[in-house]
């Protein structure tokens, strides 16, 4: 009953680790800047973020990485922010702390953290989208997590669009519509070059109708995203999480609504609706930490 776990986010700055119990409620955590400049040294802040919570209730340890991974090895394919190459990752860290280890992308931890204990709770099925600097994505059907890619921020909304952003080469996905940064270039467009996403959000808080309608324009391209996604799980919630996705919720949530109900086939669009995410940015630390009780 008193089996604990430690859950470990993997960001491109940051390193967020906490004990974690079966109800995914966080005991304590620490925060640790990511070490970038090797891989030793990035396994290394791995290490040292996981000893520090570690005692002897610690059963198994759960890992969210921005990395694509093959989940029958357990090995990283490749990491587009850290240093992380191909690397059997989950053998080579139950070598390291002698214990069962989950592996999984962090948008695909952060969904899970919130279908089991957050706004996803009571949902079927569950699409969550991650709007931050990037745009993250994750899906919970009847309670199992969709082992597959998820990168709902490279899902094609307007052939021959905008560039994808950083290492990205395609055009027309999501990311670069939706997400932090996007809302910073549109803000600076209408408000000048000192303005940037919090502005635009503080604006339109504040009554400003033209950032209201940039944020709803955000909104509708986020709400095509969605009817697409939607139309090929069945999901009945979108949870729109990340910083940005979080902070702009009030103003980009009725638009996408509004759109994805237009583009979803009949039978989601009846049932389909909207919740902003809850967790914050302990979602993927949480999802990990659950996912690493899936292995005891
Ligand atoms: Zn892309």
């Amino acid at each position: 009953m008193d089996e604990r776990v430690i859950g470990v986010d993997l960001g491109g700055t940051k390193i967020l680790a906490g004990l974690v119990d079966r109800n995914g409620v966080v005991e304590r955590h620490r925060e640790t800047p990511t070490p970038t400049a090797s891989q030793a040294t990035l396994l290394d802040g791995l290490d040292d973020a996981v000893q520090a919570l570690r005692d002897e209730r610690v059963v198994a340890i759960g890992f969210g990485v921005p990395s694509q991974i093959d989940h029958s090895t357990g090995t990283i394919r490749g990491s587009v922010n850290i240093p992380l190459g191909t690397l059997s990752f989950r053998s080579t860290m139950e070598e390291r702390f002698g214990l069962p280890v989950a592996l999984d992308n962090d948008g695909n931890a952060a969904a899970l953290g919130e279908y089991i204990a957050g706004a996803g709770r009571g949902s079927r099925s569950m699409l969550m989208f991650t709007l931050g600097t990037g745009c993250g994505g994750g899906v919970v059907q009847d309670g199992v997590l969709y082992r597959g890619w998820a990168e709902f921020g490279h899902v094609v909304i307007e052939f021959d669009g905008l560039p994808c952003q950083g290492f990205c080469h395609g055009r027309g996905h999501l990311e670069p519509y939706v997400t932090g940064v996007a809302a910073t270039r549109i803000a600076q467009e209408l408000f000048g070059p000192a303005a940037d996403s919090h502005r635009l959000v503080r604006l339109a808080n504040e009554g400003d109708g033209e950032a209201r309608e940039a944020l709803a324009g955000i909104g509708r391209r986020l709400g095509a995203g969605v009817a697409s996604m939607c139309n090929v799980f069945g999901a009945d919630l979108a949870v729109i999480g990340g910083g940005f996705g979080v902070a702009g919720y009030e103003w980009l949530a009725p638009a996408a609504l509004e759109t994805a109900k237009r583009d979803a086939l009949d039978s989601a669009a009846e049932t389909l609706r909207l919740a902003r995410a809850e967790l914050g940015t302990m979602a993927g630390l949480i999802g990990a930490g659950l996912l690493a009780f899936e292995t005891v």
